[in-house]
């Protein structure tokens, strides 16, 4: 995004790319947050700011692009093709994602040791939807009410009606079809200005939570938020990293400055869905994916795909298993990859959902829900986490197929100076 006018001010921060100004506002409110302890409280309305500043995005966002990018694409077979390869992707890399946990809590068993006769309270045991009522409820029965309430997968569905339709109805809707696409472009616009929000956004959140979790709290569980940050690096340095150059055969390298900043805001905002402008704004603009691809791929993803929340769900299976003495056998493995995986559709990308679907799999293999509890307390730690690998998976997948269907700006993504394209 250009600078404008907006920016004026001289010096090195005006100058400084957007990525860097986010890290350094993560860190900075990371130091902030320890120095102030409880009282980052108060810097947590510079958070709240932004993200609602983000939300206000979504909604207009993602209906007007992907109306625009379905009517871009004239062809529908092409849009199926796109929807098969990235369905595939998405829950084909959620099912590595979750046995990657799985493996990893049968490794450092986080549990062991954990004393579970202390009292616990039940938590969280909400109502998980089933696969079915999933399915069903992505038809909207009224779309105004789906924009209303801002449900990602029925604007999609009607989003996706609604361009096709424009495209059959041939030279009476062109004028619809401008003005879906002069609006697509304003709010890329007005993305590109709240995202210089975004360092500040960024500092005052990672404030309050540095403030919020002293070392009392984290300590006693200190195994299970290791083994999944260490789950979730190895799932996005290692695995997505190797998709890219193996399969896309791209350079890697790109891939990862490119995701940076959607990186940062999903993990201080905990909500792939509320990172979804970023996500779109880095795709295009960082990774060369074309809008057609990303206004239609990242939404998607921002709803069924979930490859850090199936990672946590598999070390978390198993850290309460652990915890309760209960062993598990090897179909208990399979039932829990299996669910975790159909799960991650219906988990909306909000703050906190995971340990909602989290209860869906231990009911499933028998496991006590009570376990939830313990993790209860950290989870807003361990959300953090998996939010940014569901986004970096999104943004992943995304890639992968832009680059299948020839839809990929190579001098965007090869915008790295030191690194070229391999092949
Ligand atoms: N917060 C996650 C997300 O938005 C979902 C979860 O709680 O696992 O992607």
């Amino acid at each position: 995004m250009k600078d404008t006018q907006l920016s004026k001010q001289p010096g090195f921060w005006s100058k400084m790319p957007l990525w860097q100004k986010i890290l350094i506002g993560m860190v900075l409110g990371a130091i902030t947050g320890s120095i102030m302890g409880p009282n980052a409280e108060v810097l947590k309305p510079l958070g709240t700011l932004f993200l609602n500043a983000i939300r206000m995005l979504i909604v207009p966002l993602v209906f007007c692009s992907l109306v625009v990018g379905i009517t871009s694409m004239q062809d529908t077979r092409k849009m199926g093709r796109i929807g098969v390869k990235s369905i595939v992707l998405y829950l084909g890399t959620t099912a590595v994602a979750i046995t990657i946990g799985l493996g990893l809590g049968f490794i450092f068993t986080p549990g062991a040791g954990l004393d579970m006769t202390a009292p616990v309270v039940a938590e969280a045991a909400k109502e998980a939807p089933t696969l079915v009522e999933t399915l069903l409820n992505m038809i909207p029965t009224n779309p105004i009410n789906s924009l209303a309430a801002g449900n990602i997968l029925q604007i999609i569905v009607f989003a996706l009606g609604l361009g096709i339709a424009l495209t059959l109805s041939g030279e009476i809707a062109k004028p619809a079809i401008a003005v879906f696409e002069s609006l697509a472009e304003a709010m890329y616009t007005l993305t590109g200005l709240v995202m210089k929000l975004a360092p500040y956004g960024v500092f005052g959140l990672m404030a309050w939570v540095a403030g919020t979790y002293g070392l009392e709290i984290l300590l006693p569980l200190i195994k299970v938020i290791t083994v999944v940050y260490i789950g979730c690096i190895i799932h996005v340095v290692v695995f997505y990293s190797g998709l890219i150059s193996v399969v896309g055969r791209l350079n890697p390298l790109n891939y990862l400055k490119g995701i940076v900043s959607p990186a940062a805001v999903a993990f201080t905002t905990t909500s792939s869905a509320g990172t979804l402008p970023v996500s779109i704004k880095a795709a295009q603009e960082e990774l060369g994916v074309s809008k057609g691809i990303s206004s239609f791929v990242l939404p998607m993803g921002a709803t069924i795909n979930m490859d850090g929340t199936a990672l946590y769900q598999g070390v978390c299976a198993l850290f309460i298993a652990q915890a309760f003495g209960i062993e598990l056998e090897m179909s208990d493995y399979i039932v829990i990859i299996a669910t975790a995986t159909l799960a991650s559709i219906g988990t909306a990308g909000v703050p906190g959902t995971g340990i909602i679907m989290l209860s869906l799999v231990l009911t499933t293999v028998g496991l006590p829900i009570e376990g939830l509890a313990i993790i209860a307390g950290i989870d807003r730690i361990l959300d953090m986490a998996r939010t940014t690998v569901n986004v970096c998976g999104d943004l992943m997948v995304s890639t992968l197929v832009a680059k299948s269907e020839n839809e990929l700006d190579q001098e965007i993504y090869s915008a790295l100076p030191t690194a070229n394209q391999i092949n």
